[in-house]
């Protein structure tokens, strides 16, 4: 069978994983990063650093690969749509330019007929003193923002004429949901109604970033049902090939809410890769590739604890239990807030 050469735009720990995991399946990986220290070069076949927009280097890059995909959403649509004209770019970069804007992407969302919580797009000043009816609210910058960055809490009205923005950016206030749980739902479409979906995976974040997740979930049966349909509902309508994950809140009232979507593998989906017989990694290779997709089966209940910032130090040579794997993404620095590596404790 023919093996493509896989380009990887991208080169943080979700590339390095994805390299990972080519390699197992025999497909040659070259990872394109604007960061010259980036970790997937210790697990890519080959590296290429150059900025997002820096034509001759993104040439070369796209001379020497068969097929592209991208480990982070934040990538000049531009930049994809060039590439797409002379490889195949997957996920397609029309999907890429709804869901890295939060406006675009709630509007599809409710597009589809499903749930999202109230929200309103902030253009002013103006926009914000009106916006009485979304508060207590988080405002939130329409592009390039993720673990909490550039999130705003609104409680009440009085801080709303006190909020200086600055308005060379979009925003978007979202009204607060009071929370009973997050869940995600990663799930891989291989094509019109071909689907791998891996059981729905309750998340707890701390100071807005991911801590713990853990399968099973521990919600109704209904909502499990409803998140992995949604889910394949907003696929198909993307026409998605690959591995995509979508973010749930559940409130209270036990009402399902999609928060977003990430058009690409996901950290909550990092304990597929010792609870599954094939992870969410090798899934999406195995899609964007054309190669066959393989029955999912999961194998053990599972909970991974992302290690952030100086965690990451009690873990590096540290005796593991036979049930515990430890993941360093060999990031040069260590920085507060910053995703480092992760353990996945199999609960067998
Ligand atoms: P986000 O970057 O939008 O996924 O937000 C990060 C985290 O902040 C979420 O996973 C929630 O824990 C919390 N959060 C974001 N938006 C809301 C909201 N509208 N209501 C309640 N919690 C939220």
């Amino acid at each position: 069978m023919f093996k493509p050469v896989l380009g990887i735009i991208g080169g943080g720990q979700l590339g390095s994983m994805l390299s990972q995991a080519a390699k197992k399946l025999d497909i040659r990986t070259i990872v394109y990063c604007d960061d010259k220290d980036a970790p997937a070069q210790h697990f890519a076949d080959e590296f290429i650093f150059g900025e997002y927009d820096e034509i001759n280097k993104l040439k070369e890059f796209c001379y020497k690969v068969d097929i592209i995909t991208y480990e982070f959403e934040n990538i000049p649509f531009n930049t994809l749509q060039k590439l797409n004209d002379e490889k195949k770019v997957l996920p397609h970069p029309n999907i890429n330019k709804i869901i890295q804007h939060r406006l675009y992407e709630k509007d599809f969302i409710n597009k589809c007929n499903l749930r999202t919580t109230k929200y309103v797009h902030i253009k002013d000043q103006k926009d914000l003193e009106a916006s009485v009816d979304y508060i207590p609210g988080l405002l939130k910058t329409c592009t390039l923002g993720y673990d909490g960055k550039g999130q705003y809490k609104i409680e009440n009205v009085n801080q709303l004429p006190n909020l200086k923005l600055e308005f060379n950016k979009e925003y978007i206030l979202e009204k607060f949901i009071n929370l009973k749980s997050e869940i995600s739902v990663v799930l891989t479409r291989y094509g019109h109604q071909r689907y791998s979906i891996y059981d729905p995976i309750e998340n707890k974040h701390e100071d807005q970033i991911l801590k713990y997740s853990e399968i099973p979930a521990k919600v109704e049966n209904n909502i499990i049902d409803k998140s992995k349909e949604w889910a394949s509902i907003i696929a198909e309508e993307l026409d998605y090939v690959g591995t995509m994950c979508v973010e749930y809140f559940i409130d209270k009232n036990d009402n399902l809410y999609v928060n977003e979507i990430a058009p690409r593998v996901h950290n909550s989906g990092h304990l597929t890769i010792n609870a599954y017989n094939v992870s969410q990694f090798e899934s999406h290779i195995r899609a964007v590739c054309g190669m066959e997709k393989i029955k999912l089966s999961k194998l053990f209940d599972a909970k991974m604890i992302n290690l952030i910032g100086s965690d990451i130090n009690l873990y590096r040579g540290k005796k593991l239990n036979e049930n515990e794997f430890f993941f360093d993404y060999l990031k040069k620095d260590i920085k507060d807030k910053r995703k480092m590596g992760h353990l996945t404790i199999l609960k067998k």
